[in-house]
């Protein structure tokens, strides 16, 4: 017969077990924010990079129509677009110069995404059918950059705008980020590229 301390102390042990278990195999109780820098720190304390922590949620809903509805008030319109246009052009022009795999992923999705939920829905739908004839270039912060500039060009031609000179993106999204410019980068030619350049060239 067991005593009643035994049975506690086999209790204790086990669950103590369960809790160390627990603790060396759950990911998110081995990284936490410190609240006074912010800074992510990993298992050992040492800060994680921000480019290497990964999500764990699968990308869905990539893929389908239009969301929003359409936006009818034409200075809402052209002040999100505005804003929208500098989001964008600024992401491009800081997405790393030799990017993974992943991050290459990453940015497609991101442009699909967005043209399902634009808040302007009749943009949206133009924005879909460009995307649909010019698949998002992600090799190289340089075909990304010149892609995005390459499609805003069409929409502005589309909105009977005087087109953009490509050649200007690094002075005029200069963010102060310290960013290698995309003049600079690589020797145009790489991959995505050629259809980047045939784009802008007017191969639409
Ligand atoms: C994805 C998307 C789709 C849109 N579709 C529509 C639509 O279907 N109908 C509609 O009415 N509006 C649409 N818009 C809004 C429209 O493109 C403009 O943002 C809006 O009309 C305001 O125009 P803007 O003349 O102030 O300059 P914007 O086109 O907003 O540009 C802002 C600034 O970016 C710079 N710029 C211009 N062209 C380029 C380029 N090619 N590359 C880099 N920088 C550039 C210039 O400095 C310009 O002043 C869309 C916006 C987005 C983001």
């Amino acid at each position: 017969m067991i005593s009643r301390f035994a049975k506690s102390f086999v209790a204790i042990v086990v669950a103590l077990l369960l809790l160390t278990t627990i603790t060396f195999l759950h990911p998110p109780s081995r990284t936490y924010i410190d609240p006074w820098s912010g800074a992510l720190l990993g298992e050992d304390g040492m800060e994680q990079s921000l480019r290497t922590s990964k999500t764990k949620l699968p990308i869905l809903g990539a893929e389908g129509g239009v969301i929003m509805p359409k936006l009818g008030n034409a200075t809402a319109k052209a002040a999100l677009g505005r804003a929208t246009w500098k989001l964008l052009h600024t992401m491009t022009l800081r997405y790393p110069e030799k990017p993974t795999q992943d991050e290459r992923d990453a940015l497609g999705s991101y442009f699909h995404l967005l043209s399902r939920l634009y808040p302007c829905g009749e943009c949206a739908a133009e924005f879909q059918m460009l995307l649909e004839k010019y698949p998002p270039q992600t090799s190289s912060r340089r075909s990304a950059s010149l892609w995005l500039c390459s499609v805003h060009n069409a929409v502005n031609e589309r909105l009977h705008k005087e087109p953009f000179d490509c050649a200007h993106l690094d002075d005029t999204y200069d963010c102060g980020c310290g960013d290698e410019p995309i003049g600079t980068t690589a020797p145009s030619g790489s991959e995505g590229e050629d259809a980047v350049v045939s784009m802008m060239r007017g191969g639409r």
